[in-house]
């Protein structure tokens, strides 16, 4: 008796100590969602908290960093620079696509997550074929190329992508009709919002315009935060988790336009996205949600207004991107290492490191 009370007293000692230590060790996210509002500087994500009421769903992230998003050769990155940065790990020429600077295909996060079990999903609110979303699942030379681009995602087998760009996998000068194959892989194409919105199945191939979208004003309307949604029912299902990126990306278009108005609409879209996906992460408690941008678009600034009022008076120095530091925001497991100043590439090596997918 005497021994067993020991035993079981040591056990329990051991087990508590076990415990500690478990504890020390920083949580680790099952999932990760990116969230990349494209060309969203400082500037566009204040016009839009103060266009907003003084608030956005932005500000319920508690870790925040900087990253450098200058590209291999340029101070000024191109979103598909950029974009290869966070899902390949490396600064490349401005315009290449999941490619090194010799051109050559370089692994993507979502395809390592994709290899080793994870459930994938990309959505956009541009074609599913343009510079952001490629350059998770592509690796061509340049960002031009819609319909080569298109064709990689047949090399995936990513579970969700929601965007424009339906022409370029079925209108295409090869005349191939990939959407065939898709439907082939075990896809359903689901055309506009309510087919999208009713989907039921486990591979989404959804379409929301022939070629690019129209803005959120227009009739693209708030398909952004449903399909982001969409995709988190989808890919959640999987007991290994999940990586999927979710493009705001037609921020960098009303900075492209220099139009205020443009902006605000599209950083407010977004942040509704971004809402959705923090709705998520609170719940699940096994998720990390990052948030940034490539570059900055337009040299926005804000010039005058009225929070009261909630007018943004700004200008512009340019109708292209800029060069500055960007502001990266983290919530969930593994949130606290998005703090400080680090490269863009940063971004991919502590994701891969978090997701426990590093080579
Ligand atoms: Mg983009
Ligand atoms: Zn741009």
């Amino acid at each position: 008796m005497k021994n067993y009370i020991f035993l079981a007293s040591a056990f329990l000692l051991f087990s508590c100590a076990d415990k500690k230590v478990a504890d020390a060790q920083p949580r680790k996210p099952k999932n990760i969602i990116l969230l990349i509002g494209d060309g969203m500087g400082l500037a566009q994500v204040y016009a839009g908290m103060v266009a907003n009421g003084d608030a956005l769903n932005i500000e319920r992230f508690k870790h925040i960093g900087f990253h450098k998003s200058y590209s291999f050769d340029n101070i000024i990155t191109d979103s598909a620079a950029g974009a290869t940065a966070f899902s390949c790990g490396e600064k490349s020429y401005n315009g290449a696509i999941g490619v090194g600077t010799d051109s050559l295909a370089l692994e993507t996060i979502l395809e390592t997550a994709e290899k080793k079990g994870l459930a994938t999903a990309l959505v956009a609110t541009s074609s599913v074929t343009h510079a952001t979303p490629a350059c998770f699942i592509a690796h061509q030379k340049s960002r031009a190329l819609d319909e080569n681009i298109a064709a990689d995602f047949l090399k995936t087998d990513i579970d969700v992508f929601i965007g424009g760009g339906k022409d370029f996998f079925e209108k295409r000068s090869d005349s191939l009709n990939l959407l065939e194959k898709l439907k082939t892989n075990g896809y359903g194409i689901a055309n506009g919002d309510a087919e999208i919105l009713a989907f039921t199945g486990t591979k989404l191939a959804g379409f929301i315009a022939p070629v690019q979208p129209d803005s959120a004003s227009g009739t693209r309307g708030d398909i952004l935060h449903k399909a982001t949604q969409k995709a988190i029912e989808i890919v959640s299902k999987n007991p290994q988790g999940f990586f999927m990126m979710a493009e705001g990306s037609q921020i960098d278009w009303g900075g492209h336009a220099n139009k205020q108005t443009y902006i605000i609409q599209e950083m407010l879209d977004f942040d509704k996205a971004i809402g959705k996906a923090l709705d998520f992460a609170e719940k699940d408690g096994n998720t990390l949600v990052i948030v940034t941008a490539d570059h900055e678009t337009g040299g926005f600034a804000i010039m005058g207004g009225s929070i009261k009022d909630r007018i943004v008076e700004s200008a512009f120095t340019t109708t292209h991107h800029t060069g500055v530091m960007i502001p990266v925001y983290a919530y969930g497991p593994g949130a606290e290492e998005f703090g400080g100043i680090y490269q863009n590439t940063d971004i991919y090596h502590k994701m891969m490191g978090l997701l426990g997918l590093k080579k």
